[in-house]
């Protein structure tokens, strides 16, 4: 039987126009992007397209990703969530610049998902000669629509599929303006890889458990900030952040294996913030390798402040982990403090 595919157009260079004033590319509509992909047809699957709405039911129009905003994160998931018994996998097109926020998000807020949830768009719009488009569409379908030989979707989970590889969604980070190779996933390797045939790793998919529902979460809670640890970092202004009155979470970029300046100032501010039950999650300026904060001295008086390690995670994961866990337990912070340092959806 064909796999149904449900295509959820959110905006990106894939389907933008030149501005004839400006010169400067802009969102346009669906029907625009399809003319341009009629091959769409010639697979073996069955493509419908979504609409995204608002919780009160307008159509959303398509945007630049640099617009992307939590409600809209939760527009997806509800658009998802309505068709999801009907469908045997989602492609998302989203525009490259926030995707792995919004596909990181996603996987936080479809839990136990068991069917393909696949981000994609393009460094090149799709009506163009030399478009990467294209080639991402087609195959990020092809894979939404992949079985095994049970039945089941052969990528259970929220991926992105960019430049012949398939990579986990909460594992990405977008690398490059310019190349067609335009994200990577630095700490975990990647889930298929598109050449002549698709490859498919099953060994490093999620493994989900086929008996319970898939449960949406449309409720995040953005009262956090990232912030970069940097030589000449000022009290005055991390003070300012730290008592900021609605702030519950922090996402700190630190050195190397995790390590920040050992200024008393600092760790004062960072324990009493975490005394005030603030989150504070340790997350590396480096893009390989893991936070380890018994590593260095100056790593091991943040753990004593009460810093949660975010291992090896990106910064797009850690934050949108926040959110949806912020959301999740508003009265439980030792809750959202347990689930940050362990993972809960191959993080
Ligand atoms: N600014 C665009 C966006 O993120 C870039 C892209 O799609 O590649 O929507």
């Amino acid at each position: 039987m064909r796999s149904k595919i449900l295509l959820i157009y959110t905006g990106g260079t894939i389907g933008m126009n030149r501005n004839p004033a400006t010169g400067a590319l802009e969102p346009f509509d669906f029907r625009h992007l399809l003319e341009h992909v009629a091959e769409l047809q010639q697979l073996d699957a069955i493509v419908d397209n979504g609409q995204l709405t608002s919780d009160d039911g307008r159509l959303l129009p398509p945007i630049d990703s640099s617009d992307m905003t939590p409600s809209l994160w939760s527009a997806v998931a509800r658009c998802i969530a309505t068709h999801y018994d009907s469908y045997d996998g989602f492609v998302v097109l989203h525009g490259t610049d926030t995707m792995a926020y919004t596909a990181s998000a996603l996987s936080f807020m479809l839990e136990n998902l068991t069917k393909p949830v696949i981000f994609t768009g393009s460094q090149l719009p799709i009506d163009q000669l030399r478009t990467d488009g294209k080639e991402n569409l087609i195959t990020a379908v092809e894979i939404a629509a992949a079985k095994d030989n049970d039945g089941h979707a052969m990528v259970p989970e929220v991926g992105i599929y960019f430049g012949g590889r398939l990579l986990r969604g909460n594992r990405t980070t977008k690398q490059s303006a310019d190349a067609f190779r335009a994200f990577e996933s630095f700490n975990y390797p990647c889930l298929a890889e598109a050449g002549v045939d698709i490859t498919y790793y099953p060994e490093r998919m999620l493994k989900p458990d086929y008996s319970k529902p898939m449960v949406p979460h449309y409720n995040l809670d953005n009262n956090v900030i990232i912030f970069s640890i940097f030589p000449g970092i000022r009290e005055d202004i991390i003070q300012h952040i730290l008592h900021a009155p609605t702030l519950k979470a922090i996402v700190m970029r630190t050195f190397g294996s995790g390590n920040a300046p050992q200024q008393p100032w600092l760790l004062n501010a960072l324990s009493e913030g975490t005394e005030h039950g603030k989150v504070i999650v340790n997350i590396s300026q480096c893009v390989q390798g893991s936070v380890e904060m018994s590593r260095y001295d100056c790593g091991y008086h943040l753990q004593q402040a009460g810093v949660i390690s975010g291992r090896n995670s990106t910064v797009e994961s850690a934050v949108t982990k926040l959110m949806f866990l912020l959301a999740l337990y508003p009265d439980d912070i030792d809750a959202v403090r347990e689930l940050m340092g362990r993972s809960i959806r191959g993080e």
